[in-house]
């Protein structure tokens, strides 16, 4: 794929929890302008309908109850993905929370910009950083060295 040479947002992971799916289906389309330059992961069926309703490409992993939010958070881990976008539902218990709390936790420990509701996602994709922004990646080194 090829990217405009001063974005720094190239990949961005896409997720929604059901009662949640209608909004990100919308933000996208909204902000389709700034996201077909990107390469857009996401869940299972977050990717479906995406897909369905925007026409926009997406790489679909598996469903986040069957290990989805595990993969996004492995590619987070490995450095491939820039933004992680991730409408989760407050309101609603989930079979697979702890799976929903380690892809936050990973997120936040990989330093990655990520947003869980549509005005944050707003505010990050209407920044000037969304086309150029040098993200610190954190330095495990002493961690990965320490004495046990
Ligand atoms: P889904 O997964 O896109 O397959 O519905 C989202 C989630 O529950 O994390």
């Amino acid at each position: 794929m090829d990217y405009p040479m001063t974005q720094t947002i190239r990949t961005v992971a896409l997720v929604a929890h059901d009662n949640c799916k209608q909004a990100l289906i919308q933000w996208v389309a909204n902000n389709r302008q700034y996201l077909q330059g990107c390469e857009l992961i996401t869940t299972g069926t977050t990717g479906r309908l995406l897909s369905e309703h925007t026409q926009l490409p997406v790489t679909r992993l598996n469903s986040g109850p069957l290990g989805g939010d595990q993969q996004i958070g492995a590619r987070i881990a490995e450095g491939r993905v820039d933004l992680l976008i991730f409408f989760w539902d407050p309101l609603e218990p989930m079979s697979h929370d702890p799976d929903i709390k380690a892809l936050l936790r990973i997120a936040t420990l990989w330093n990655i910009p990520f947003a869980c509701n549509e005005s944050s996602a707003d505010f990050i994709i209407q920044s000037p950083c969304f086309q150029s922004y040098q993200r610190r990646e954190p330095d495990f080194s002493v961690y990965e060295q320490r004495k046990v």
